[in-house]
């Protein structure tokens, strides 16, 4: 009992939602003592497939704190993680027959909102005493998310907010640019290989207009089916944010510069072609650059902002990187000025 207790205390006693999903993953480890346990987030519509394993813990020991890697496209346990969410209840899986582990699956949720799947691996099924306390431990960390999510996310798009910018970067920096995170690519699971990171500053065509023409209400749905379109598209999560307007900020990770550019090239021509009810087609400007070991957010923003306003200047729906600059001489400017002192 003492254990349970501590582990609630552990969990809501911090407000980063990484170390929350770890010790979700701690106190499932503890109080089921399965043979192994993983956290998976739909980035899709609705909360469901595509699928992302953020976290995993099995017997090897401590959990696995990789970078999000999704499961394989035709991963088995997509359609009854969909179920579960779905019918908002305990699924116990098909397993691999005679002798094999049996699987169930425990929604992660608050209210509609869908928060993923814990994927558990036991001896035999749970039973009901065990669902019970599986269900408990799923409904405080929703809460607790929940919470989290009141301060930290944007309100119409769902995505993170301005605020929360600053130390998700700093994270990134502080992991160490292009250097593995703790845990990563050791043991069991699937967890991605280490990347480098970029930052990159979206900013939607003539918005404007599209106010003006149809209507505030009109320019909110937009915004909120973009921010669906850029969280399916770059299956990304914590790494996407809105900075305010039809303003957005990315933070992605990707082995080269050329591998960003077709990432978010991917994303600008999903957006072009999606169809927007009423207005028809949306258009979206972006800038990018590396994120280097000795920025500062402000520093990496102003770089991906200047490429931004180059795109801008480009004739808008394109995506501006560093080879681009280059190209057109502006980087040595960048390159001066993301040395001033900001402070
Ligand atoms: P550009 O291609 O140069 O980016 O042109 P733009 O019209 O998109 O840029 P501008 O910055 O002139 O206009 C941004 C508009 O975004 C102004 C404002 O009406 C609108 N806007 C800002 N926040 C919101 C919001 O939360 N909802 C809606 N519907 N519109 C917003
Ligand atoms: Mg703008
Ligand atoms: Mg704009």
């Amino acid at each position: 009992m003492t254990s349970v207790i501590d582990h609630l205390a552990e969990l809501t006693g911090h407000r980063d939602r990484e170390h929350a999903d770890a010790l979700l993953l701690d106190a499932l480890w503890e109080l089921l003592q399965p043979l192994s346990v993983a956290l998976h987030r739909g980035l899709g519509e609705g909360g469901g497939a595509p699928w992302t394993t953020v976290l995993r813990r099995g017997a090897a020991g401590a959990p696995q704190r990789g970078r999000p890697a999704a499961p394989a496209p035709d991963w088995p346990l997509a359609g009854a993680c969909a179920e579960c969410l779905r019918e908002q209840r305990i699924v116990e899986a098909e397993s691999g027959g005679h002798g094999a582990p049996a699987v169930t699956l425990l929604p992660l949720q608050v209210g509609a909102q869908v928060l993923g799947v814990a994927e558990l691996h036991t001896h035999a099924p749970l039973g009901a005493a065990l669902q019970r306390t599986a269900q408990a431990i799923a409904r405080l960390y929703g809460n607790f998310l929940a919470l989290l999510d009141y301060g930290q996310r944007d309100a119409l798009t769902g995505l993170f907010n301005r605020k929360t910018f600053d130390d998700s970067f700093m994270r990134v920096v502080l992991r160490g640019v292009g250097v593995p995170a703790e845990g990563e690519g050791e043991g069991e699971g699937e967890l991605a290989a280490p990347q480098r990171c970029f930052l990159a500053a979206l900013d939607l065509d003539h918005f404007k207009r599209v106010n003006d023409n149809f209507g505030h209400l009109i320019g909110d749905e937009v915004l909120m089916l973009t921010a669906r379109v850029m969280r399916s598209v770059l299956q990304l999560d914590d790494g996407l944010f809105r900075f305010g307007g039809e303003e957005f900020v990315v933070l992605l990770d990707a082995p080269d510069e050329a591998a960003a550019h077709a990432q978010l090239e991917r994303l600008r021509q999903a957006v072009a072609r999606h169809d927007y009810p009423q207005v028809g087609r949306v258009t979206l400007s972006i800038g990018f650059t590396e994120v280097r070991a000795e920025d500062l957010p402000t520093t990496a923003m102003e770089r991906a902002d200047r490429a931004l306003y180059r795109a801008k200047d480009s004739g808008r729906d394109c995506v501006v990187g560093p080879a681009a600059l280059a190209a057109a001489g502006l980087m040595e400017v960048i390159a001066h000025e993301s040395h001033v002192d900001f402070f």
